[in-house]
């Protein structure tokens, strides 16, 4: 399942292999004067060998999913993919999080997406609900087969502690949250913290929101490497086994860059002039979100 010959594969605690690179899909399907786009440019990242896509329910209040629901539809109707090549990952918004909530937010997800199992759900941020009620809605979708495994989005270490601290809780399987060279406060804690327990890292914003593709150290890097700076900037997030990116690409040359970066390999020297660029974290930084 999602195996791409060429893709570098993340393996999660469940023994689920997932590809290092996804796309997300935050700002898609948010108009319908947007919507024939949005839904050619993740059929075109199928197309190319994307085989994890990153949505959530906040997304265009619900379009993100029907843009990916149609574009993985047309693109197995065309034999491009099967949906168990591809592993899709969406999210419930903290308001739904209730013990009941969840699971009618995620019968939703799933009819907009026209699936009948998402690969992953992900609570997208802490909110009111207490997190046994969240977790054991998550246990029951997926007893039922509705998700093959759930996550958390936007937690800190302390929100993991507790997390690890209620039933079921270590059965979390990855916590997505802000990672990029210019945003790298998780690897003093968070991201040891998880590695200890098996969480799987998803990095969201890894090239800081577009930010970084003209970043002047990461062109230079680039352009001894023949890489683009976005390139070195998912290259950079990815030089770890259990980190996964899921950079957002409109544009075909976006998509094509980004999913090739996934095989693109830095040198110490590299990494020392990023260091010296973005100085690694030296104490607790508060996770940054966006
Ligand atoms: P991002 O992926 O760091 O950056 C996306 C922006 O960079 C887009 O404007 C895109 O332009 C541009 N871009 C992409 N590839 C490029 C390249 N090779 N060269 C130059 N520019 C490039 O930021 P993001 O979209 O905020 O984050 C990625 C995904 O993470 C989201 O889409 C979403 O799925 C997820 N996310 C999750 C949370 C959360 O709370 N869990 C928060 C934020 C994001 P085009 O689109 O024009 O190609």
């Amino acid at each position: 399942t999602c195996q791409d010959p060429g893709m570098r594969m993340v393996t999660l605690a469940d023994g689920v292999p997932v590809p290092c690179l996804g796309l997300g899909t935050w700002r898609m399907g948010e108009s319908r004067s947007s919507h024939a786009a949005d839904v050619a440019a993740v059929r075109q990242a199928l197309e190319l060998g994307y085989r994890l896509i990153d949505t959530a329910e906040m997304y265009g209040a619900g379009g993100a999913e029907r843009v990916v629901g149609e574009a993985l539809r047309g693109a197995s109707q065309a034999g491009t993919v099967r949906r168990e090549d591809v592993f899709l990952v969406t999210k419930v918004l903290p308001g739904n999080a209730s013990r009941k909530g969840t699971v009618a937010a995620c019968e939703r997800s799933l009819d907009r997406l026209g699936v009948d199992r998402v690969d992953l759900y992900l609570l997208h941020w802490r909110g009111g609900h207490p997190l046994r009620e969240t977790v054991a809605a998550f246990e029951a979708l997926r007893e039922r087969g509705r998700i093959r495994a759930w996550g958390v989005s936007n937690f800190d270490v302390d929100d993991m502690d507790e997390l690890w601290s209620v039933a079921d809780g270590p059965r979390c399987l990855a916590n997505q949250v802000y990672y990029s060279a210019s945003e790298r406060g998780i690897e003093f804690d968070l991201l040891p913290a998880q590695r200890r327990r098996s969480v799987a890292t998803m990095a969201y914003c890894p090239i800081d929101q577009g930010a970084l593709a003209s970043d002047p150290t990461l062109a230079e890097i680039g352009r001894r490497l023949g890489a683009s700076a976005a390139q070195v900037a998912l290259a950079w997030v990815l030089r770890q086994p259990d980190v996964i990116a899921i950079p957002k690409a409109g544009r075909e040359r976006h998509l094509r860059e980004n999913l090739a970066a996934a095989a693109l390999k830095l040198t110490d020297g590299d990494l020392a002039a990023i260091d010296a660029r973005f100085a690694p974290p030296r104490r607790k930084q508060r996770l940054a979100m966006t």
